[in-house]
């Protein structure tokens, strides 16, 4: 297993647990601050309730349902809590591999903020002064101001698609299909369909080009139109409200802080490095067994884990044969992120360039004595972060003259635990999916971001859901005592 998570890091040697990262250039980063999890290990063979996954759904979960006097057990294949989370540092200074963003207007994630004290800090070239921007296969640099209106239009006339901006067919965000009949047509198209559709021109299309493409961390063919209608909705039908919301704010302390605080507050038993191979229902209960051959028995399960890797737990009976479908398809997530220290001071700059490059969106994250830390993502399979050298060739293409000095990241794709980052249905699978996949069947139930009603591929919809299933739990074991 800790090779396993080496390799996703591209580490040359790994420090364990919750320790921090190696950069990949070999620049030697610190361990993360986050304090060190409790970890109180499996005293039965029998629960109440046996939640699967470890991130932010599996934590939520695990803490309602045990602070309700349920018996809990919680069981992690990777060797720490957090999932697609994972606070580590870079010569000392913390950064997020995974999930990094939040804002006061996502309502799970403030609400365990409010709860656990924790503060917010600001991503400083999320409000950037400067932009860089390929269009027409040319480089051009200027001003964010200008730039940021023309893309803010742009995104405006993308998401029209009702005359009203988008509100009438999405206007409840935590409620996306309160209009699915009129969803649906649009839930038909890929992102590239809608963008072909629009005839815009070159410089239009270049620069709204990389928003949708990291948007949906993949190619614009294979991502699903609806899921941006929803993100529009849940941004308040504005772009910069929408992308303050995406990557402006993150957790002081750190995600793994934040996950640390949920375990301690959970007083359950854990399995670390315990991925479980197979769930098989029966009328009374659950059986879950683990890839090492442990056992355990339980009145109701819930299967915290990315949709990408669902298909990976043997269920007996099979699920559902919408949710087989969900699970094989996976969500489009599986691009790129990756932190590049470079020698240039550049400012609160960002950086775009249209699919199909192998940087997308980069901007500066932390302006630093030597240089700048600049966050970088791309779609799949265009960059390996491993290769430094590839890395600024690649950069070189917004940022001439960038010379790289340290490269750091996680492939979250490369993982077996997660195969993807973060979630973002293909066409159809919003209006045709989400509903069979949340539905709970015989005693199991569903959670995670991946099936979440309002921030569905964000750490806010991971709480919502892990809520949501404690509460259908209980109700359920209410029921049945
Ligand atoms: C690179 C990246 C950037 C992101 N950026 C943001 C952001 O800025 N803001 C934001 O809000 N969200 C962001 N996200 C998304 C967010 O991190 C996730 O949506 C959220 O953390 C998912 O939580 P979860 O509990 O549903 O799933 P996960 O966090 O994936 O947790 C599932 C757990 O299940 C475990 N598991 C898997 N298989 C098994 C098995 N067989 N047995 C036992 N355990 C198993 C996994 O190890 C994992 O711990 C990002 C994600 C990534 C990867």
């Amino acid at each position: 297993m800790e090779e396993m998570e080496a390799k996703a890091q591209g580490r040359r040697r790994f420090l364990g647990g919750l320790a921090g990262s190696v950069g990949l250039a070999g620049v030697p980063g610190l361990a993360a601050a986050a304090s060190e999890p409790v970890i109180r290990k499996p005293g039965r063979d029998a629960y109440d309730v046996i939640v699967i996954g470890a991130g932010f759904a599996g934590l939520a979960a695990s803490r309602d349902l045990a602070k309700s006097g349920l018996s809990l057990l919680l069981l992690e294949a990777r060797n720490r809590i957090g999932g697609r989370t994972f606070t580590s540092a870079y010569q000392g200074k913390k950064i997020e591999l995974g999930g990094t963003w939040i804002h006061w207007s996502q309502p799970y994630v403030w609400n365990e903020i409010t709860r656990y004290g924790l503060g917010i800090e600001e991503s400083p070239g999320a409000a950037a002064e400067t932009v860089s921007w390929i269009s027409g296969g040319k480089l051009h640099n200027g001003k964010a101001g200008p730039v940021w209106e023309k893309i803010a239009k742009a995104m405006e006339r993308f998401c029209n698609v009702d005359g009203q901006g988008g509100r009438e067919v999405l206007p409840l965000a935590h409620d996306p299909l309160f209009r699915k009949e009129a969803l649906a047509r649009w839930d038909a198209l890929s992102l590239q369909d809608r963008l072909d559709a629009l005839h815009l021109n070159r410089e239009t299309r270049d620069l709204l080009s990389p928003q949708l493409s990291i948007n949906c961390h993949n190619e614009l063919a294979q991502a699903g139109f609806a899921d941006m209608l929803r993100w529009w909705s849940l941004g308040d039908f504005d772009m910069n409200r929408m992308f303050d919301k995406l990557g402006r704010y993150k957790i002081r302390e750190g995600m793994g802080e934040l996950a640390a605080r949920m375990l301690a507050d959970c007083g359950c038993d854990v399995a670390l490095s315990e991925p479980v191979a197979a769930v098989t229902r029966h009328e009374d209960g659950s059986v879950v067994t683990t890839a090492k051959g442990a056992t355990y028995r339980a009145r109701a399960v819930v299967m915290a884990v990315p949709l990408n890797v669902l298909k990976n737990i043997r269920m007996t009976p099979e699920p559902s044969a919408g949710k087989q479908k969900m699970a094989a398809d996976g969500h489009t997530g599986r691009g790129t992120k990756c932190y590049i220290h470079i020698k240039q001071k550049v400012g609160n700059w960002m950086g775009m360039a249209p699919h199909p490059s192998p940087i997308t969106l980069t901007w500066t994250e932390q302006q630093r004595d030597d240089g700048t830390l600049l966050v970088c993502f791309g779609p799949p399979g265009l960059l390996d972060i491993t290769d430094e050298e590839a890395v600024q060739t690649a950069l070189r293409t917004l940022l001439p003259k960038a010379e790289v000095l340290g490269v750091t990241g996680y492939q979250w794709d490369v993982d077996p635990y997660s195969r993807g980052t973060w979630c973002w249905y293909r066409p159809g699978q919003l209006t045709g999916g989400l509903q069979e996949l949340r539905r709970a069947e015989q005693g199991v139930f569903m959670a995670g971001s991946d099936q979440a009603e309002g921030w569905r591929g964000f750490v806010d919809g991971a709480l919502e859901s892990g809520i949501t299933a404690a509460r259908d739990v209980r109700a359920y074991l209410k029921g049945r005592a």
